[in-house]
């Protein structure tokens, strides 16, 4: 698990690391700020970093403690999250298991009913229970560590803990036993009993900046970094966030959204009440959603650029439109592709200038219309500013 797994927060891991290294760890954390931000993969690192058998490295990553950690299968490491009362054990194990593999996975009830299916809801209610917090944490926590140098408690979602649950957590706090550590995380830390807050050890997350999430979608999900950049702009600074738009059906229609407004630039006179409709439509999206679709055109132009020069081997980003792209680049032999990519270029920097979007996408559907056409066309800059 390690820090490099913590996606930025540079501050959060360089505050945990002086605690480490100076053994000042505090009895309570409470971690707190937006969802996605890695509190939860923070709180992991944290715990297998108390655990392991190298202090002045830790988290080393190779000893049996921070390797047992990783997996989350330390004896002396409890990761807690709100469940529903009639839940199987080895649907928990299911989760952390996914969380072990990925700490900013969504793995917990609250956010995903079942692991099978992402958008589905369910009825059940989704808390702590005051036995459960008897059960896996007075229980647990009061014994001495099993083998490892702490015993630790990380308790996501923290705001779940209501009433009687919350009451009962609190004593724990109030009568600490030595080497245990709570690490509680929230979004919602005004949900919180402020007894409890008023005994831990705050630690705010703010949003992940655009830099790193678009590296840590490069580096660890394997997304090309023109779509890459997209994607972290759309995800306001929440890497679960970005995940979930790089493998959902949002970024499958914004990308027909693009090869239909190839489509109506390819027709503008001849189709104009189409080009119409959809200067119309993309004039009623937000900025980050209308530079999000020009970066996926980016990708999937320069993909022509590679057909045309490649052929059916050239190595492109949108494998799965590979025919649409054959097609295309087969049936307009005229077309200059790589002027296309200029156009849409510049469309993204006139969107970032507050262009008025109806005459921004006019124009751009007209010139790009003239580069498939492999007419001499206009910057857009020039003929947007004369108009
Ligand atoms: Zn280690």
């Amino acid at each position: 698990m390690g820090w490099n797994r913590v996606i930025g927060q540079e501050r959060v891991v360089d505050t945990l690391k002086r605690a480490l290294a100076s053994s000042r760890v505090a009895h309570a954390y409470l971690f707190h700020g937006p969802d996605g931000s890695g509190k939860r993969a923070a709180a992991l690192a944290f715990a297998q970093a108390l655990q392991c058998e190298h202090p002045e490295a830790a988290p080393c990553d190779a000893c049996s403690s921070c390797r047992r950690a990783a997996r989350l299968q330390h004896p002396d490491i409890q990761v807690l999250m709100p469940q529903p009362a009639d839940v199987r054990p080895e649907e928990i194990r299911e989760r952390l298991d996914r969380l072990a593999e990925d700490p900013y996975a969504t793995v917990d009830f609250v956010r995903r009913s079942s692991l099978d299916d992402s958008g589905s809801t369910s009825n059940r209610v989704v808390q702590y229970s005051v036995g459960r917090i008897h059960d896996d944490l007075h229980r647990v926590m009061s014994f001495k560590p099993v083998e490892g140098r702490w015993k630790v408690a990380v308790v996501t979602d923290a705001e779940l803990l209501r009433k009687e649950a919350a009451n009962a957590f609190l004593k724990l706090l109030e009568e600490p036993t030595p080497r245990t550590v709570f690490v509680l995380t929230t979004s919602r830390a005004d949900r919180l009993l402020p007894t409890i807050v008023s005994r831990c050890q705050r630690i705010r997350f703010e949003r992940i900046d655009d830099a790193s999430l678009e590296a840590a979608l490069v580096e660890r999900a394997r997304i090309e970094p023109p779509i890459a950049l997209t994607i972290a702009r759309m995800a306001d600074g929440s890497y679960a966030r970005a995940l979930d738009l790089a493998g959902s059906e949002e970024l499958l229609a914004s990308r027909m959204e693009v090869v239909d407004l190839l489509r109506a630039a390819y027709q503008v006179w001849s189709h104009a009440d189409v080009a119409a409709e959809t200067v119309e439509r993309l004039s009623r999206r937000g900025r980050e959603h209308q530079k999000f679709l020009l970066g996926l055109g980016l990708v999937w132009l320069r993909d022509l650029v590679l057909v045309r020069h490649l052929g059916d081997q050239a190595p492109i980003v949108n494998v799965d439109q590979r025919d649409e792209l054959l097609k295309f680049s087969s049936r307009m032999t005229a077309a200059r592709p790589e002027r296309m990519v200029v156009l849409v270029e510049e469309a993204m920097d006139l969107v970032d200038r507050n262009m008025n979007a109806r005459l921004l996408f006019t124009v751009l559907l007209q010139r790009l219309h003239d580069a498939m056409h492999g007419a001499e066309s206009a910057a857009l800059v020039p003929s947007l500013v004369e108009g």
